[in-house]
């Protein structure tokens, strides 16, 4: 499996690890594999460990609190109950910690939970951060993925220029053509 991690941070690119949450959810974090795969490509920790069913399970349950929270404010809601103090809970474990190989190279090990606290610290950093006002919603309603817009004009609209972006151009397009074309 490929993950995608266009949003700029890394704890929404966990948490768009449920797709198209609006119509149909797709779980990308279906088992351990998955788990381990996103691991992997998002650079957290070089060495695969071992990933059981409880370590998805737990993954999932920091994985919403922090789409809940990170979407509150888009949402004109108070972040729930109970997902502040998980998220902190996850981020006061042992991070991820970097071996230095050589000049240039580091390697990051770590068990899922140094990887779980990995990524609630830096939740915590965003969340309670001024960049939480930066967080929007893919401009296409069926995405659902969240992004922290970095664009100094504070405009971006798409999760991802290429897919979301790229297939509004082309319907804006084929809308134009459609219109102007002769009858
Ligand atoms: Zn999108």
């Amino acid at each position: 499996m490929e993950f995608t991690f266009v949003s700029g941070h890394l704890a929404l690119d966990l948490a768009a690890t449920l797709t198209w949450r609006s119509s149909y959810p797709i779980e990308l974090l279906a088992g351990p594999q998955d788990l381990s795969a996103w691991i992997e490509q998002a650079g957290l920790a070089d060495v695969a460990e071992r990933v059981s069913d409880a370590d998805v399970e737990r993954t999932r349950e920091l994985r919403e609190a922090v789409y809940r929270t990170a979407s509150a404010e888009l949402l004109d809601q108070p972040p729930r109950i109970g997902d502040l103090p998980l998220i902190s809970r996850t981020a006061a474990g042992r991070q991820v910690t970097p071996v230095l190989e050589e000049l240039g190279r580091t390697v990051w090990r770590g068990s899922v939970d140094q990887v779980l606290a990995t990524v609630a610290h830096q939740a915590c950093v965003l969340l309670g951060g001024p960049d939480h006002r930066r967080i929007r919603s893919c401009a296409d309603t069926q995405c659902t993925r969240l992004f922290v817009d970095h664009s100094r004009s504070g405009s971006r609209r798409w999760c991802d220029k290429q897919t979301c972006g790229g297939r509004a151009n082309a319907a804006a397009y084929r809308r134009r053509r459609s219109q102007s074309s002769p009858r």
